[in-house]
């Protein structure tokens, strides 16, 4: 005869309560030894399972994330900062402007803070539940052209346009030609509308029509981008540069 532990236990699995079914037995041993009533072991018994599962999906989504660091906001020096202030952060991780399919633009020279902005709030994004996309603009343009043939771009690609946030970062850093310039204006036109977009960038909005060549796409994308934007300019000497570590003393 099938012990009944051992049966609750396969009637947990079959009904996809994977983890509830390994933590039954020091459940109940608990119950018994706090005396619980019916209902506290079966409060305890589901927030265990819904624990377990939120843990399994955060997993899930900062694999499928591809961060290059994870920095927090809260890793984020404000007062080393006069581009934005602690008021506008704390806006920005609320995440109020994703419901509204905002877009961010994150602006300014190198090493200023503009990737770990981002990542900071993908990572917010990510503890909402959201499903988050990183992809430096380079990688993004390869997997663009190779979509159609390699099935790795074609997953990717899926995971992109499924998101609710993509962080294209580093755009701009180099010039498309006329098929590259293309190609992103149909992501930004599939994400439009339903996805949050953050980039960061060296150059302004007004010096991307050089760096994307036709001015037919430029207008295109920047139309849709720019239709509900936040725009941030972080103008700082360089974080890294200040807080670099010297040989000599
Ligand atoms: P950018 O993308 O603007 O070139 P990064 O976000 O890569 O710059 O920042 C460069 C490095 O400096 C990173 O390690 C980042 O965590 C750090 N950094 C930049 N600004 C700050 C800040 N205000 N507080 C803490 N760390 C910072
Ligand atoms: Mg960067």
């Amino acid at each position: 005869m099938t012990h009944p532990m051992t049966q609750l236990q396969d009637l947990s699995r079959s009904l996809r309560l994977a983890e509830t079914a390994k933590e039954l037995p020091s459940l109940i041993r608990k119950a018994e030894a706090h005396q619980w009533t019916y209902h506290e072991l079966l409060y305890e018994l589901l927030t265990y399972e819904q624990a377990c599962r939120e843990e399994k999906l955060i997993t899930k989504l900062l694999k499928w994330a591809r961060f290059p660091f994870q920095k927090t906001l809260d890793e984020f020096n404000i007062k080393e900062q006069r581009s934005i202030s602690t008021k506008q952060l704390k806006q920005l991780r609320e995440l109020l402007w994703m419901e509204e399919q905002y877009n961010l633009i994150l602006l300014g020279p190198p090493g200023v803070g503009k990737t770990h902005i981002a990542i900071g709030l993908g990572l917010e994004a990510i503890y909402k539940g959201h499903q988050v996309s990183f992809i430096p603009m380079g990688e993004l343009v390869h997997l663009l052209k190779t979509k159609e043939f390699s099935r790795k771009s074609q997953t990717s690609y899926k995971r992109i346009v499924d998101s609710d946030m993509v962080i294209i970062d580093d755009m701009m850093y180099m010039a498309m030609d006329s098929k590259e310039a293309n190609l992103f204006f149909h992501l930004i036109n599939e994400l439009y509308d339903k996805t949050s977009i953050i980039l960061t960038s060296n150059k302004g909005p007004d010096q991307w029509g050089e760096l994307l060549g036709d001015q037919g796409i430029t207008t295109a994308i920047l139309d849709r981008l720019l239709h509900r934007v936040e725009v941030i300019n972080i103008d700082e000497p360089s974080y890294r540069m200040k807080n670099r570590t010297t040989i000599f003393n």
